[in-house]
């Protein structure tokens, strides 16, 4: 690691003693406060490739990526300069501006599932406008979801929720009415059965199934084989919709997303992160048929004052211009790489340690295993994690502090980067 002896925390320490007089727990998202882990939050002053570097002046090779997005790696030349000249031009304009067609046509190209697309400002938003489109297209009014899945704040997503619900241990949220939390059923990832349960009591009111295709908000875990292609023939047969949360798995884990991974045609798609390239960005496209209900050319209404913003626009295009099938077998080669290194680490230390990887995605459970739901990954030693996670800041590597999230491993990540790592892995899993 580039951090020489021991993380130096007290400018981060003062920033955060301030920050709690302002902001509730001193943040704008909870995971950032590093509460579960008890550990002082990292402030960043700047990031480059791989590199984040706090106000403190310590180096981190980064494996948060800004939760997702930043899979070109921190600061890219060409995605700045993009940025940059655009904003020369004016900020926002709260009118078309040709760079949203061009944007929009990419991901039509990329994802053939999708028709037809509407940009927005994150993926709660996109998650939430795509399940008032399912509810306004079917006419019905219930959701399924998965146990530990998570598609972002609205209300009614917010039921058994994974990432940062999780890891704080809430259960679901006070503030989300009875009313609301009663239409939204939930059932175990994984588990075609409960599905099929579900939908043979309520199959005539279920407007929708919304899934991560890849689930990696309680820690990463794919798809049993079957899982998604039978999701894809139950909602067909009860005439559902079949939403893919792809705000994570988007752009990351393939050219196509999730879905041309695996070859599956969902009837929505919600994506986010990647495609913003580090600006706030979010969307949810589809069927021709069904987004063509969307206002104004249809009478479900959705909008926003800053949606399709140039400066969010130019840097989504531009990372996605930069993501060739190359970027993603580099990708692969890096994050295997890493996992074969986690793996051979655990093992010769004695730790019981599950490695869930897709892709870039990696996450290294602290069980035997396996883990293929929000149960299992449960199951896991949080008490281990939390000491692992504070070693691993002391060798000078950033992940996320919390079992209930995957790694990202950036088209940044050196040979070297990923080798310092598995070093580091190899100390941290030592001194448990
Ligand atoms: N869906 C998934 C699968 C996510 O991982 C996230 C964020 N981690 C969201 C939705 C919400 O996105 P945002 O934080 O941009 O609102």
């Amino acid at each position: 690691s580039n951090m020489n002896g021991r993380r130096k925390e007290e400018a981060s320490r003062a920033a955060f003693e301030e920050a709690k007089q302002y902001l509730p727990g001193g943040v704008n998202s909870p995971v950032r406060a590093f509460k579960s882990v008890g550990l002082t939050p990292i402030y960043v002053d700047r990031a480059q490739g791989s590199r984040i570097y706090d106000i403190d002046g310590n180096g981190f090779i980064d494996y948060i990526g800004s939760w997702g997005p930043l899979i070109m790696g921190h600061a890219h030349p060409e995605v700045i300069s993009a940025i940059q000249e655009t904003a020369a031009k004016g900020t926002s304009f709260g009118a078309p501006t040709l760079i949203e067609t061009e944007m929009a046509k990419l991901v039509c190209e990329r994802v053939p599932s999708i028709d037809v697309v509407r940009m927005v400002n994150s993926g709660t938003e996109a998650t939430m406008s795509a399940i008032r489109l399912a509810r306004g297209y079917t006419g019905r009014g219930k959701i399924v979801k998965f146990e530990g899945s998570y598609h972002g704040h609205a209300d009614s997503l917010l039921i058994k929720a994974g990432s940062g619900v999780a890891t704080l241990g809430l259960p679901d949220s006070p503030g989300v009415p009875e009313s609301v939390a009663t239409n939204t059923i939930t059932v175990p990832y994984n588990d075609l059965e409960s599905v099929k349960v579900a939908f043979e009591r309520f199959g005539e009111e279920i407007a929708c199934v919304i899934v991560e295709p890849i689930a990696g908000n309680m820690g990463v875990v794919p798809p049993l084989p079957g899982f998604l292609q039978g999701l894809r023939d139950i909602t067909t047969q009860y005439g559902s919709l079949l939403i893919f949360d792809e705000v994570m798995t988007g752009f990351r884990v393939h050219i196509n997303c999730a879905q041309g991974l695996f070859g599956i045609t969902p009837d929505l798609t919600c994506l986010g992160k990647v495609i913003g390239g580090g600006l706030p960005v979010g969307a949810y496209g589809g069927k021709r048929e069904i987004m063509e209900r969307v206002a104004p050319s249809g009478p479900i209404y959705q909008a926003g004052t800053l949606s399709g913003n140039p400066l969010a626009m130019v840097a989504g295009y531009t990372t996605l211009k930069l993501l060739t099938p190359a970027v993603y077998d580099q990708l692969e080669e890096r994050a295997s790489r890493l996992a074969a290194g986690f793996e051979k680490n655990a093992k010769e230390l004695g730790v019981p340690v599950t490695l869930n990887r897709i892709g870039s995605m990696v996450c290294p459970f602290f069980t035997k295993g396996p883990v293929v739901n929000y149960d299992t990954a449960k199951a896991s030693d949080l008490q281990r994690f939390t000491k692992y996670f504070a070693n691993l800041v002391q060798e000078g590597i950033s992940v996320a502090p919390s079992q209930f999230e995957g790694m990202f491993v950036s088209a940044a990540h050196s040979v070297e980067d990923i080798d310092a790592t598995i070093a580091a892995n190899y100390n941290a899993l030592k001194n448990l």
